[in-house]
């Protein structure tokens, strides 16, 4: 029986035990290292590739080193310099809402030099971001979800299915804070993104407890976690229109209120909030009570422009 498999990413794929050859057969495949054997869901061409037995895995810390001090911190995301600003005014506002892209987060998204160029939706969900992506970078995409119909195919974001260096583009929104080992998940992001390739995402910090999350992370946590792997900090900022009131008015406190009722539960705190913090710095001037301080204290969650460096392969390798 020949190889009646023709997905059109193949060619990217690696076992996620062990990083030898899958080979595909009709309804299932195997590692030709280990013998690893994967199977095809229900939904249409897609591919379970998640680990089917656990596996150890490798974390190297260098302890002992200076404090973290925040890098390209912004109160607000600068839009790329050298990107190009649209009028997003037409944009589907389930793609900016809440912790998700912003029009100033697009324009750091990378372009695709060549039609066999890839970008990776790491948490795709039911694929939200798939036409803005291929609209705006010509990329090729493949959205990944540990489970549901929408991804291309089921993977572990801590054991990806990808070889080394396949990627130019990975975005990631709002999926760190519910992986058990973020340190892990960003590590093989690094792995698989091409040096100089381009990796950006959000985080949630104070959104509730909310479809199991793990790590809320403040911008030191983010910004340590992505050096460690590696990246380098092209843009990190607080999420300005998302505050951590307004993300508990949204996902928690009013629980079946329409989402305008419940904004506006609580939309009187942040101008309260802003004018007590200015008051307080007419008395006390200093980096307590900064604007970046408050913005920091109170944001919902952060979203963040990384890049693998061009000649470098991992911080702790
Ligand atoms: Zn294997």
């Amino acid at each position: 029986m020949g190889d009646a498999v023709t997905l059109l990413y193949k060619h990217l794929l690696a076992c996620p035990a062990c990083a030898g050859e899958i080979v595909f057969q009709p309804g299932t495949a195997s590692c030709a290292s280990c013998g690893h054997v994967f199977r095809k869901t229900d939904a249409r061409d897609q591919w379970d590739l998640r680990l089917a037995v656990p596996r150890a895995r490798t974390v190297i810390y260098q302890l002992g080193g200076p404090p973290m001090a925040p890098t390209n911190l912004f109160e607000k995301l600068p839009p790329n310099p050298v990107g190009e600003m649209r009028d997003w005014s037409a944009i589907d506002p389930q793609l900016i809402y809440g912790n998700r892209l912003t029009p100033e987060l697009i324009t750091y998204f990378p372009k695709a030099q060549s039609s066999d160029d890839w970008m990776l939706d790491l948490g795709c969900g039911i694929r939200n971001f798939e036409t803005i992506c291929k609209e705006v970078t010509g990329f090729n995409y493949i959205g990944v979800d540990y489970e549901g119909e929408g991804p291309d195919a089921l993977a572990d974001a801590h054991a990806l299915p990808f070889k080394d260096n396949s990627f130019d583009f990975i975005i990631s929104i709002a999926v760190l804070e519910h992986l058990a080992f973020p340190d892990v998940a960003i590590e093989e992001a690094f792995r698989v993104l091409k040096p100089g390739g381009i990796f950006i995402g959000t985080v949630a910090f104070l959104e509730p407890f909310h479809m199991d999350s793990y790590y809320h992370m403040t911008h030191l946590g983010t910004a340590r976690t992505l050096e460690h792997a590696g990246f380098e900090i092209v843009a990190m900022a607080p999420n300005t229109e998302w505050s951590g009131t307004r993300a508990q008015a949204e996902m928690t406190l009013f629980p079946g209120l329409p989402r305008f009722a419940k904004r506006h539960m609580t939309s009187g705190v942040t101008p309260l909030s802003k004018g007590m913090w200015a008051f307080r710095r007419l008395l006390h001037k200093g980096e307590r009570t900064a604007n970046m301080r408050r913005l920091v204290e109170t944001t919902g969650g952060y979203r963040f422009v990384v890049q693998h460096p061009m000649s470098q392969t991992g911080a702790q390798v």
